[in-house]
């Protein structure tokens, strides 16, 4: 069975060797005689792996001292609660900058539990770029400013880190974590799903600031608190076990080529092909603008809605699969993470120019 070149969203594609890797020790990992899948959690052969997880990520992303990591489930979603849960504890203010379908799905869970507002929003523009802000697009008195890094649906992201002065910035970034470098220091909190660029769903990611933590309102679950996590090294219950084993392949793998600088390089070089040759012709038309564009979530669209349901259809039969838009927007979406090769860039550009000359 010929593999083919993934441009999903999420889940998507995971790099081969980790997944050659992972077939490997299935059926036995190590000299246990057990797949990870059947091991108890409470094991040092579990405790090693969840260890080794979060130290390389430590490692990657250059984490500092002062910020814990967990390794959660009910996705990134689940954050969207857990943020206003735990952060929404002094003036019960929070600052939303809504530039995509997540950061409004955000936005709304948030108001259920204080004063939220909407800082600044490119919503009236179709999400075609991130907002500007300053300072004074925050109340002085937020607990917290919250952001979507990355928006997966729209395939836009922020071309800067909003300076939010004493306030602690809390993002999103589920669809760019690990994909370059960033400066954790400057975010009071980061989370992001597993399931693009990290493993397969099942685990969320947090990385936060310790100061931050252990003020959580009196009606948080247990599970959603995240010092109660941290106290329990994420194993207050039973974690996404396997999905944190893979987290650890890939993290080793993003290592071996030589981390998140190298990842940066790469992913520039594919992004670059593709938004390259949609700037170069008038068939296809990139709806987003240039300083706002994503380099992992790339959209355009024909202008026709047939036109650009063909060409889904028509690319899966070479084998770049799910290319189509997210459902609430429609057009193409080509994803294209840290897994996917250079190779799979260069296949769906020559589609993209064959198809153009085939339905002119
Ligand atoms: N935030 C972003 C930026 C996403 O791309 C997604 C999922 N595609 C989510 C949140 C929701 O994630 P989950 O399905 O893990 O809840």
């Amino acid at each position: 069975m010929k593999r083919v070149f993934n441009f999903s969203a999420g889940p998507s594609m995971l790099p081969l060797p980790v997944l050659e890797k992972a077939a490997s020790e299935l059926v036995s990992y190590g000299d246990t005689g057990m797949s990870v899948m059947e091991m108890s959690h409470r094991t040092a052969a579990y405790e090693a792996i969840i260890g080794d997880a979060q130290k390389l990520l430590r490692e990657i992303m250059k984490i500092p001292d002062n910020y814990k990591i967990l390794f959660l489930q009910g996705g990134a979603s689940t954050q969207f609660a857990a943020v206003p849960l735990n952060l929404m504890n002094g003036s019960g203010k929070a600052d939303y900058i809504v530039s995509g379908q997540f950061s409004g799905k955000a936005y709304d869970e948030a108001k259920k539990y204080g004063d939220v507002v909407i800082a600044a929003t490119s919503k009236p523009d179709n999400f075609t770029y991130v907002p500007k802000t300053d300072r004074s697009s925050f109340r002085p008195d937020a607990d917290y400013v919250h952001i979507c890094y990355n928006n997966t649906i729209f395939g836009s992201k922020f071309p800067y880190i909003p300076d939010t002065g004493d306030i602690p910035l809390v993002a999103d970034m589920s669809s760019c974590i690990l994909s370059e470098p960033v400066d954790v220091s400057k975010f009071g909190m980061i989370y992001a799903g597993a399931q693009k660029n990290v493993a397969p769903a099942g685990v969320t990611i947090v990385i936060i600031r310790e100061d931050l933590m252990g003020k959580a309102r009196p009606e948080t679950p247990t599970m959603l608190d995240y010092k109660i996590m941290a106290d329990n090294d994420s194993m207050y219950n039973t974690p996404p076990c396997y999905s944190i084993y893979m987290a650890k392949l890939v993290f080793e793998w993003i290592i071996e080529l030589g981390g998140l600088d190298v990842m940066k390089q790469m992913n520039e070089k594919k992004a670059n092909l593709l938004y390259d040759y949609l700037d170069s012709q008038s068939y296809y038309t990139a709806p987003v603008q240039k300083e706002s564009r994503s380099v992992m979530n790339v959209t355009f669209v024909t202008g026709d809605d047939a036109l650009d349901k063909k060409f889904a259809s028509e690319a899966k039969k070479v084998g770049l699969d799910t290319l189509a838009g997210h459902r609430s927007v429609g057009g193409m979406r080509a994803s294209i993470y840290n897994a996917m090769p250079y190779e799979g860039v260069e296949a769906l550009v020559a589609f993209m120019k064959d198809f153009a000359e085939k339905y002119p």
